[in-house]
């Protein structure tokens, strides 16, 4: 016999620091939310060892501790969280229409709200490596990761907008900052490329990749290879940044909701309403300007809100209506 179909109030997609965030604000606004952790519980910051930016923490502190104590606090106030992927969702069109969900390609829930805070992922070039070496010295976040490298020398791969500015935004710190781009000319926009060539501390290498990041437990230097001429040099860096673009988990979603041509999904203003009335979307999933877990925790905060002030509103509908 199959499971009955469950019931929630407000359903969060996730469990990041956007997801726990809105758990604790929909927690303590008698929501009753329920989290799906996916595959990755606790999100992106489970896998960073120090986070030193976060407020509240002036030893700083590391990132899988962190997001424990995120999901406690949502627990504190009645969150449930629950372990399973969302792998297919229904939205409704409806102003109070409810939402289909399926977890784990079997269960079936209804959501009155749905609060999605799937984040995205940074992309990796995925050589042995670079895996390896992830977290002793590679990098995907520069404004994370890049103060650990005060003074000394790093790499940043990439040639789009965001490499352009995470590598002047290295150049600040660090001793020197050498960059591989790929082509024989950057991706990045006019008045980026202007920044970084105006850097002296910046060196720019075209039609170059990685070979090999050098190191065995952190990372001490990296072979680069041109991709033209097949030559290889070895350079020392104590760092390595991977600036080569993001992916939003948002593919369950293709189709139903507003996105932009990269896969983000669009939020209505300086709300987190989506197309869909009571779909709200938080964090990394919608952002991806600034990418921060304070950022994410604060629209997080913001989904909680919206979906508060929608139930209440449709509440309110339903009485008129039917008086
Ligand atoms: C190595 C590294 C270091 C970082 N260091 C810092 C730092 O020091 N300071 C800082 O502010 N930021 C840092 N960041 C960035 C920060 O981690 C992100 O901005 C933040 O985690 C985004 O939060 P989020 O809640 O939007 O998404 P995420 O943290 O990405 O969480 C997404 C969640 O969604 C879940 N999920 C995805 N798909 C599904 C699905 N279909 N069903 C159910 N659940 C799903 C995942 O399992 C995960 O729990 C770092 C990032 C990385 C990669």
């Amino acid at each position: 016999m199959s499971e009955p179909v469950e019931r929630i109030k407000t359903l969060i997609i996730g469990s990041g620091p956007a997801g726990y965030t809105a758990a604790i604000y929909a927690a303590r606004a008698d929501l009753k939310p329920v989290v799906y952790t996916g595959m990755e519980p606790g999100g992106q910051l489970t896998t960073t060892t120090e986070v030193d930016n976060f407020p509240g923490y002036p030893e700083g502190v590391d990132g899988p501790t962190m997001m424990v104590q995120l999901q406690q606090q949502a627990e504190r106030f009645g969150t449930e969280v629950r372990v399973g992927m969302v792998t297919a969702v229904e939205f409704s069109d409806e102003n109070g229409g409810i939402h289909k969900i399926t977890v784990d390609d079997s269960k079936q829930i209804e959501a009155e709200t749905v609060i999605i805070s799937t984040g995205a992922s940074a992309k990796y070039l995925n050589t042995p490596s670079e895996q390896r070496l992830r977290g002793g010295g590679v990098s995907a976040c520069a404004v994370c990761d890049g103060f650990f490298y005060k003074g000394q020398e790093v790499a940043i791969v990439g040639g789009g907008d965001t490499a352009a500015e995470e590598a002047s935004y290295l150049a600040n710190i660090c001793k020197k900052v050498t960059m591989l781009v790929r082509k024989d000319h950057m991706r990045a926009s006019k008045a980026m490329q202007h920044r970084v060539n105006s850097l002296d501390n910046i060196e720019i290498r075209y039609n170059t990749e990685v070979d090999e990041v050098l190191g065995d437990q952190v990372v001490e230097g990296l072979r680069m290879v041109n991709n033209q001429t097949g030559e290889k040099e070895e350079i020392a860096i104590t760092g390595l940044f991977i600036a080569i673009g993001h992916k939003p988990n948002t593919d369950i979603f293709k189709g139903q909701l507003e996105m932009d041509e990269t896969g983000y999904i669009i939020t209505r203003g300086k709300s987190t309403k989506t197309n869909k009335p009571g779909v709200f979307a938080s964090g990394d999933v919608q952002d991806k300007e600034y990418r921060q877990a304070v950022t994410a925790a604060g629209t997080g905060c913001m989904a909680a809100l919206d979906a508060e002030r929608y139930l209440a509103l449709v509440e309110s509908k339903e009485t008129v209506d039917t008086e």
